[in-house]
């Protein structure tokens, strides 16, 4: 047995460095959090090569003494923790005095920092830990840190390192984090010299959404406040039309911090029950403030997983708020929205009137709520603030609905029509069908408009509704007959034997489609857009789509990163329609996000799930019979039994199972 040594305290560095810093966006985060914590307001963040070149933080905070500026990089060295008490009731964001240690022992730094009114600063350099003498040195007040050379020492974790795209994405997705928990703070990201997100600091949650979600995602939003026992829960979540795909733009933010919770989701999620389309999330900007010692924020490493030590009164509290707040949405069909851009505020202006009608998000602190609530309080007391907090558009003009639902992003216009897949002809001038049996239901008008009526004689017979897909005539005098569709969804079909067959449209529809595609090795056709569309996802989202990159281009989807979480599409699959583009980007991102990253078999699993769905007719659609029949032909056959999600495509009722549904039997 080799002898039993203690580790130089370098080696000892780079190992604990592995478990705080483990790709560009953990430096980030601790360096912002570290920003924060020292009281700035304004903190700007900047990236190279993904942030393994250059992370650059610099704020207007405490700054720090020169004498304590190797101190601070020293392991275990922190001025926020004292005592074994106070582990209970941690009220910053940083705690461990870990994370410069651990940064410095695999990176070249060089941090200037300046103490609020001292007359000048100092400067250092570290390289690998170890550090460099301590200059006096001019700067502005505050601290800028700039980590060169990321894992310069560490090449195996080098090689872990994804694109920079992906990397800096993760850490935009931080910086979008930190300044949706803190919209007091003006934060800034530039990578690789462009502007990437801006948020105005002026202490308006709906600000700081705008600015690093976006427009079309603040526009849909409706306002939440509330509070239950000693759990406060205040922000926005979407209204119920305006579910999104996936998860990714659920976010929850406890007494500040950023946190995943599968709990805070099924509360929100139980929240819109009956109200959102099967399939569809709320998406949230959510802040729950509840008194420091009934929550555990150590149990994860990076700290996004939180303890409660009351779930129940948690969960209560973001389901009331939340239910409450749809109830009142209602009422009022106005988005509460920022001005355009909003500029940063002098940053302390006593003099300036406080704006009228405007909500104004401040997180309460522990002892605010301790004050309120009195202990054991129960939950049927819960509190909602009533419509008085009803925000009024900044804009002046209302902002109606409507508008929260147009594609506008980069102010690039919603594609043209002319990428419409399948044009359903206005009832007046739809051709009789051959089977007198099978009448298009008449569209409403909102289908008449998301469909317009194609302008040539409507009994041209161009528009073949499955175009550039497999094409099956059925034979001359099938064995079967079409006796109707009900629903805009069902078929109901008689073969020669007397069974009757109930046929799900669309999934029939989706597992032709995945069948073909799978078999197909060929790259699917790209139809070029005449404008480009814009598709603004979460960090996250954004980040995986852009690893995949060349899994979208085999299937049809020619795409590149165009910044604040926005993919670029320039072209899409034939088969989709320009309107699908989206949902359908947002679902292979939600996928890969899930199990399909794991390989590239699955990841591929994953495109063809959701092309075959986006590609399917659906379920409401008006449908011309031509396409009814490939399908109650391909049933028939017993050639698709189930769709790819497992869920039967046909129901079979024999004559015997009718006559005794009707007692004859
Ligand atoms: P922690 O944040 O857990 O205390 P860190 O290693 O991140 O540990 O930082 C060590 C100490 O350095 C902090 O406790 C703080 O006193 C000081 N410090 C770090 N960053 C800053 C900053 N941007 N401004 C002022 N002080 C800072
Ligand atoms: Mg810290």
């Amino acid at each position: 047995m080799p002898l039993i040594q203690q580790l130089p305290s370098h080696l000892a560095d780079m190992i604990a460095a592995g478990e705080v810093v483990e790709r560009p966006a953990s430096v980030v985060k601790e360096l912002l959090e570290n920003a924060i914590d020292a009281g700035a307001s304004a903190v700007s963040a900047e990236l190279r090569g993904g942030g393994m070149s250059l992370i650059r933080i610099s704020d207007n905070g405490c700054g720090i003494a020169p004498a304590e500026l190797p101190t601070a990089f020293l392991r275990h060295a922190t001025s926020k923790l004292r005592t074994e008490e106070d582990l209970s009731c941690i009220g910053t964001l940083g705690f461990r005095g870990e994370a410069l240690a651990a940064i410095a022992a695999v990176s070249r730094i060089e941090i200037t920092s300046r103490r609020r009114g001292a007359a000048r600063g100092a400067c250092m350099t570290l390289e690998g830990g170890a550090a460099g003498a301590v200059e006096e040195c001019g700067c502005p007040e505050g601290t800028t840190i700039s980590v060169h050379n990321l894992f310069f020492n560490t090449p195996a974790r080098m090689k872990f390192m994804k694109k920079d795209s992906a990397e800096a994405s993760a850490a935009a997705a931080v910086v979008q984090h930190e300044a949706l928990s803190h919209a007091r703070i003006s934060f800034k990201l530039t990578r690789d010299g462009a502007e990437q997100l801006y948020t105005p600091g002026d202490g308006k949650l709906l600000s700081a959404i705008y600015s690093a979600l976006g427009r079309e995602f603040a526009l849909s939003l409706l306002p939440v406040e509330g509070s239950g026992g000693s759990v406060a829960v205040e922000g926005f979540v979407t209204r119920s039309l305006q579910g999104r795909g996936t998860r990714a733009m659920q976010h929850f933010f406890v007494n500040g911090r950023y946190v995943k919770s599968p709990l805070l989701s099924a509360a929100l999620e139980e929240a819109y029950r009956n109200q959102i389309m099967k399939g569809k999330f709320p998406g949230c900007v959510l802040h729950l403030s509840l008194p420091l010692d009934t929550v555990d924020v150590n149990v994860h490493p990076a700290k996004t997983v939180v303890k409660f030590l009351n779930e129940r009164a948690v969960f209560d509290a973001v389901y009331y708020a939340v239910k409450s707040a749809l109830e009142q949405g209602r009422e009022y069909p106005v988005a509460p929205a920022p001005s355009v851009r909003p500029t940063p505020p002098p940053p302390t202006d006593p003099t300036a009137p406080p704006k009228q009608n405007t909500p104004c998000y401040q997180t309460m602190t522990a002892q605010e709520f301790r004050a309120q609530a009195a202990p054991g309080k129960p939950l049927t007391s819960f509190s909602v603030r009533q419509s008085a907090a009803a925000p009024v558009s900044e804009w002046g003009g209302a902002v109606t609905v409507s508008d929260s639902i147009q594609p506008v992003l980069k102010n690039i216009p919603p594609p043209p029509a002319a990428t419409e897949r399948m044009p359903v002809p206005a009832p007046q001038e739809a051709p009789a069908p051959e089977n007198a049996a099978v009448r298009p239901l008449v569209p409403t008008p909102r289908e008449t408009l998301a469909h317009p009526t194609p302008s040539p004689a409507a009994d041209t017979p161009q528009t073949d509704p499955l175009a550039g897909q497999e094409r099956l005539e059925p034979a001359a005098e099938p064995p079967w007959r079409i006796a109707g569709e009900v629903l805009r969804t069902y078929i109901i079909a008689e073969d020669s034997q007397g069974t009757v067959w109930l046929i799900d449209k669309h999934a029939a529809h989706e597992r032709v489609n995945f069948d073909r595609m799978k078999r197909n090795a060929e790259p699917i056709m790209g139809q070029q857009l005449l404008t480009p569309e814009a598709v603004t996802l979460s960090a996250d989202e954004c980040a995986v789509l852009l690893e995949h990159l060349d899994l979208l281009n085999q299937f049809g989807f020619e795409a590149e990163d165009f910044g604040d979480s926005t993919i670029l599409c320039r072209t899409c699959p034939a088969e989709i329609d320009a309107g699908d583009i989206a949902p359908a980007l947002e679902e292979i991102a939600g996928q890969l996000l899930g199990a399909g990253r794991a390989d590239p078999a699955s990841a591929r699993d994953v495109m063809l799930h959701t092309m075959a769905c986006k590609a399917a007719i659906k379920a409401g659609m008006v449908s011309d019979e031509r396409e009814l029949r490939v399908l109650v032909d391909k049933v028939q056959k017993g050639e698709i039994q189930f769709c790819p999600h497992g869920r039967p495509v046909k129901v079979k009722l024999s004559r015997y199972e009718l006559e005794k549904m009707f007692k004859r039997a």
